[in-house]
């Protein structure tokens, strides 16, 4: 029997009530499908998060590595405009599923060698004056703890008040403070930082490194697009 018919009836049912539409397709009843954000999947190895050659990287065998989902153009650019904007953080998890399953798929002997007790997923917070409903990354950390098994923990804190991605130039970006990020309760843990957008790296690189002066061992970041 066909049951086509009558999922699709349940969708556009399901629409009057919840009215969401898949923001890739336009699918009625739908947050996102998970077809449409793994077709944004771009990159499928880990990376040396110090020259971007893969993992491990002869050259910076002690760095951290780098994982990117998407490139931030076109659609995965108007998903993410979409999903900050709207109330849905429900699809910033749906977001995080298709980064955690295309790490599993692509990157399977490194995720399975940690162990799940020892590595914590750590969002880079909201800034202090963000309007935001919600923080993005963490929606997505959420996503990719749900696959990966990971925990997340929110330990990292903005040290001060710093401008908004979006009102800040390149320039200012590369001068962010070395202390623009303070992390707690995380001595001995495997971090891994997760972001939505990595555009010259250098939020990811404080995030790190504070991390790493609260006594973690930093291990990795997973970003949903790289600019
Ligand atoms: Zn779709
Ligand atoms: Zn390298």
């Amino acid at each position: 029997m066909d049951f086509q018919p009558l999922t699709h009836f349940i969708k556009c049912f399901a629409h009057v009530f919840f009215p969401v539409s898949c923001p890739i397709c336009g699918n009625p009843g739908e947050i996102a499908c998970k077809e449409c954000l793994d077709s944004l999947c771009f990159n499928r190895k880990i990376k040396c998060f110090a020259c971007g050659l893969d993992h491990p990287c002869v050259l910076h065998e002690s760095e951290a590595w780098i994982y990117f989902f998407a490139r931030h153009n076109d659609v995965a650019r108007r998903l993410l405009l979409s999903f900050k904007y709207s109330n849905h953080e429900s699809l910033g998890r749906a977001m995080g599923e298709s980064v955690g399953n295309a790490l599993l798929r692509d990157n399977e002997i490194l995720v399975s060698s940690y162990d799940a007790g020892s590595v914590i997923l750590v969002p880079i917070p909201l800034h202090r004056e963000s309007k935001r409903r919600f923080n993005q990354s963490r929606a997505i950390a959420f996503g990719i703890s749900r696959v990966l098994g990971f925990k997340v923990s929110e330990s990292l804190r903005w040290s001060y008040d710093v401008k908004t991605q979006t009102e800040r130039s390149g320039k200012e970006r590369l001068e962010l403070a070395e202390d623009v990020f303070s992390a707690e309760k995380i001595e001995g843990k495997r971090v891994i930082i997760i972001d939505d957008v990595i555009t010259t790296g250098t939020t990811i690189k404080r995030a790190l490194s504070a991390c790493a002066r609260a006594g973690a061992e930093c291990t990795g970041a997973i970003v949903w697009a790289k600019a």
